[in-house]
């Protein structure tokens, strides 16, 4: 028989159930329910094999997602898990964190009128599923090169580059300065986006596919550039970017001021029992139970600190932005979800200083309204104070969360890796061989080089890196 290409009518999207307010109140546990077989393949089903499948050309890494929705319908579950694979080294993180409805679901064609696909959650269906029912990557068709390379960073951009390399028999041998893969996806995005039991299973996939983890191990501190670049036939770069973008103002080293991802990492660190027994990298614990707290930025992380101080007990918790909501640069999902769970948003306020005590210490935060202005060459409307309508708002801690910096170190430029104005190293994808930085054995790849951005973005990189890396030492 054949299919119903009007499926979409009778049946309404769906997105998984969230658990209940007080449960994720109080839980650092993912919020979403898994969607069921019989769930994932109605909603699979109504795809409508767009032709020309937008979704797949929003998606950064391109997945064929029209073709795995259909194997989702048919029940093929490991044909699926492998296609996946085939565009994304990474599908299960995706399927969790990517912003989809600015990427894949933004895209659908359903997406105004019916309601778009749910793709994310039916990727992370694929992924879980596939792996819970034994399926592991095929290698058996690979050929080694003999070739070994060196991957600096164990975040999505270094574990994608890992990935490819050795699905294309060259050996991988991932360096970090933490005790854990995963990168921000491990200390950055908090456990109820993201478990952190779902990086240790790609752990173990990836070990079981030959990579070599060696963590607790610094570049430039335990183990310098040089010795590496000497050792390995290429290097891959991807530290990310790590210095905390601030506001400038006159307090803001006071005590009770903190930034957002010491914050978070500290937080996530104590959940996974990392002491400084296991890592030299360990950040202080924070905790904000019985406390007011103002988090500055209406971005991702910013969500993330507001929803992590809801759960550690926090009385009160306000966000507080400068735009309106609408021009919020933070995914709309996140947001609505940390308004579920007792967030208060403040927009159209910006901040001037943080109010002291005579001790120095942060009392709250001083703004001055503000009014949308003309739109700037991204079309963003700037915001334009309101002169004489400052006000201070009262907090026992404040969480600075306005973004990342890149954070280039010293043993890399040394070494003849340049960065263009903004500080990011210089690497492109269509040069001679993909993401070479200008020295001709390192490759760049993640927020190092786009800038802080999305997982997607640095799992592409990673992906596409490893491909220049190999081009590179099969024909030198
Ligand atoms: P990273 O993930 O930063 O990994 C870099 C790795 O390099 C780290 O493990 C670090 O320890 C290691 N390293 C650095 N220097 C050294 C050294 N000298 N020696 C050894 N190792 C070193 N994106 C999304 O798509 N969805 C989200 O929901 C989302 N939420 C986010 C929440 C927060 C709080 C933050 C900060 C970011 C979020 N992002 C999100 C962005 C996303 O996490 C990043 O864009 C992505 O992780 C970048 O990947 P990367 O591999 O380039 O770098
Ligand atoms: Fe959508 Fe991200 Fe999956 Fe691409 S990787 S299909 S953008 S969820």
């Amino acid at each position: 028989m054949s299919k119903n290409v009007y499926q979409f009518i009778d049946v309404k999207r769906i997105d998984p159930a969230k658990k209940s307010i007080a449960d994720r109140k109080i839980n650092f546990v993912e919020i979403y329910q898994p969607l069921g077989n019989e769930q994932s393949a109605g909603q699979a089903d109504r795809c409508l094999d767009c032709g020309n499948p937008y979704c797949e050309w929003k998606c950064p890494v391109h997945n064929y997602i029209p073709q795995w929705l259909e194997l989702v319908t048919e029940d093929r579950i490991f044909e699926a898990a492998d296609l996946c694979h085939e565009t994304n080294s990474l599908p299960e993180m995706c399927g969790r964190v990517c912003p989809q409805d600015r990427l894949c679901e933004s895209a659908c064609t359903l997406n105004d009128e019916f309601g778009a696909v749910t793709i994310g959650n039916i990727e992370k269906y694929i992924t879980d599923t596939a792996i819970e029912q034994g399926w592991k990557p095929d290698l058996s068709h690979v050929i080694k090169t003999g070739k070994r390379v060196a991957v600096i960073g164990a975040g999505p951009a270094g574990l994608a580059c890992a990935d490819v390399l050795t699905r294309n028999g060259v050996d991988a041998v991932v360096f970090d300065k933490h005790a854990q893969i995963g990168g921000l996806l491990t200390f950055g995005i908090p456990s109820f986006k993201l478990e952190k039991e779902v990086i240790q299973t790609r752990r173990e996939i990836l070990e079981g596919m030959g990579i070599e983890f060696r963590l607790n191990t610094e570049v430039g501190k335990d183990i310098s550039f040089s010795d590496i670049s000497d050792e390995f036939d290429a290097v891959f770069l991807a530290l990310g970017t790590y210095t905390d973008m601030t506001g400038g103002f006159e307090h803001e080293g006071a005590a009770g001021v903190y930034n957002a991802l010491d914050f978070l990492i500290g937080n996530t660190q104590k959940l996974m029992g990392i002491t400084e027994k296991e890592s030299n990298h360990v950040k202080p614990y924070v905790e904000f139970s019985g406390k007011k707290v103002i988090v500055l930025g209406g971005g991702d992380t910013a969500m993330d600190c507001v929803r992590t101080s809801i759960r550690q007990g926090a009385t009160e918790v306000t966000c507080a932005y400068r735009r309106d909501e609408a021009n919020m640069p933070g995914s709309p999902r996140e947001v609505q979800n940390a308004k579920e769970e007792g967030v208060n948003f403040e927009f159209n306020i910006q901040p001037l200083d943080i109010a002291v005590n005579d001790e120095g210490v942060a009392i709250g935060v001083k703004f001055v309204k503000t009014q949308l202005g003309a739109p700037d060459a991204n079309g963003r409307r700037n915001p334009e104070p309101i002169e004489g309508s400052e006000f201070v708002m009262e907090a026992d801690a404040v969480v600075i969360a306005f973004g990342f910096l890149p954070s280039p170190p010293k043993w890399m430029v040394d070494a003849g890796v340049e960065l263009d104005s903004r500080g990011r190293v210089i690497a492109v994808d269509n040069s001679e061989f993909a993401l070479q930085t200008t020295k001709q054995n390192v490759f760049a790849g993640g927020d190092m080089v786009l800038g802080s951005d999305l997982v997607v973005t640095a799992i592409d990189q990673g992906r596409k890196a490893a491909i220049g890396i190999l081009d590179f030492v099969t024909t030198n």
